[in-house]
């Protein structure tokens, strides 16, 4: 089995760019991927500078033509667990029973967005149903908007995608009483609270056009707000003794993530964390930052180890 300098797993924006960072420093960098990154619902990329709109997969293949151009290799597949050697260097299982070895690891599996319960509402997710004023604000704008409230956060959502619509309805679903200042900001702002539960969405022609509520009344939109729980997809992390914690927002509970330092080193020597697996709030381009910063920080260790090794083979030539 042959030892790569680093062991990317998960390929999408933050393991791609820490591989090209890696392998422009002469690293040898085997990416393991399986190939579902977050955003593969949606049409375009937003909110990543001169890439404005390229479609998810479009950027994830231009990446994988750069880091091949620099002699990265990338391998489809689940990495399920991994160990560190009594030599410090780890071995990757991979689905199948195949197993790659490596000196340093750098994780980069995102996060899986749990939707909330509903019929026919995860077909639409990042068509109409959406989360992110950041990812698809801009292509709903005033548009009939609803807020599909179920937990606390739902007020942040609201007054972001007020800022982009008049016509934004707050359905309190499964959220919490708002508190009086809260109601009196929405009114301020001229969105309608809707209280009771919703039943289900009206889809016509493949288009979301109403939110239906268990009185049987059809309040018309065409795009919902959700609030997704964001977890961690951190198995392989788990396996090498590093789990992911509960997040909270507000004083509440929205997700997990894998904790590590500003350069993404966790607390397991050799391993390093980039992307929504560390950061759930993560967009496209700062977690290929992160990675980006997380391959060079792994680089800088090897640096250091390898000349740590040279003088020791050295002075023992001296010798
Ligand atoms: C619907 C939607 C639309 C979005 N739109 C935008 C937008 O317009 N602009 C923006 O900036 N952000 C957007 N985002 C956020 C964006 O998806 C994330 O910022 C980005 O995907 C994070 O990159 P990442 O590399 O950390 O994770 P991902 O892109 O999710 O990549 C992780 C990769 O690791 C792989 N993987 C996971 N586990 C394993 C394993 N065990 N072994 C091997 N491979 C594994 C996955 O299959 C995947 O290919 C959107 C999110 C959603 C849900």
């Amino acid at each position: 089995m042959s030892e790569y300098d680093v062991v990317v797993i998960g390929g999408g924006a933050a393991g791609l760019s820490g591989a090209v960072a890696l392998v422009r420093s002469r690293r040898t960098v085997l990416v393991v991927d399986a190939g579902q990154p977050r955003n593969a619902p949606a049409d375009g990329v937003h909110n990543y500078l001169g890439r404005e709109n390229a479609p998810p997969a479009e950027l994830l293949a231009d990446g994988r033509a750069e880091l091949a151009r620099y002699g990265g290799e990338v391998v489809s597949g689940v990495a399920t667990a991994a160990r560190r050697e009594d030599d410090g260097t780890f071995r990757v299982a991979l689905d199948g029973g195949r197993s790659v070895a490596a000196r340093r690891l750098l994780v980069a599996t995102g996060l899986v967005d749990e939707l909330p319960e509903l019929p026919g509402l995860a077909e639409r997710w990042g068509r109409d149903v959406l989360h992110c004023p950041y990812c698809h604000g801009w292509e709903v704008r005033d548009q009939a908007i609803g807020i599909l409230a179920t937990g606390p956060n739902a007020m942040h959502q609201a007054l972001l995608f007020r800022q982009l619509s008049a016509d934004v309805v707050f359905f309190r679903h499964t959220g919490p009483e708002l508190p009086e200042e809260q109601a009196e900001q929405l009114a301020a702002l001229g969105v309608r609270l809707v209280d009771g539960e919703v039943s289900g969405l009206e889809v016509t022609d493949d288009r979301l056009t109403g939110v239906r509520l268990t009185t049987g009344e059809v309040v018309p939109r065409s795009a919902l707000v959700v609030a997704p729980r964001f977890t961690a997809l951190a198995a392989v992390l788990e396996s090498l003794g590093v789990p992911a914690v509960d997040q909270d927002m507000g004083g509440h509970v929205v997700g997990s993530a894998v904790p590590a330092d500003p350069s993404g080193a966790t607390s397991a020597p050799g391993v390093w964390v980039a992307g929504n697996v560390a950061d759930l709030s993560a967009q496209v381009v700062v977690s290929a930052a992160a990675g980006m910063r997380a391959g060079a920080m792994i680089n800088a260790d090897l640096v250091a180890e390898d000349a740590r090794r040279a003088v020791e083979a050295h002075r023992s030539v001296a010798a």
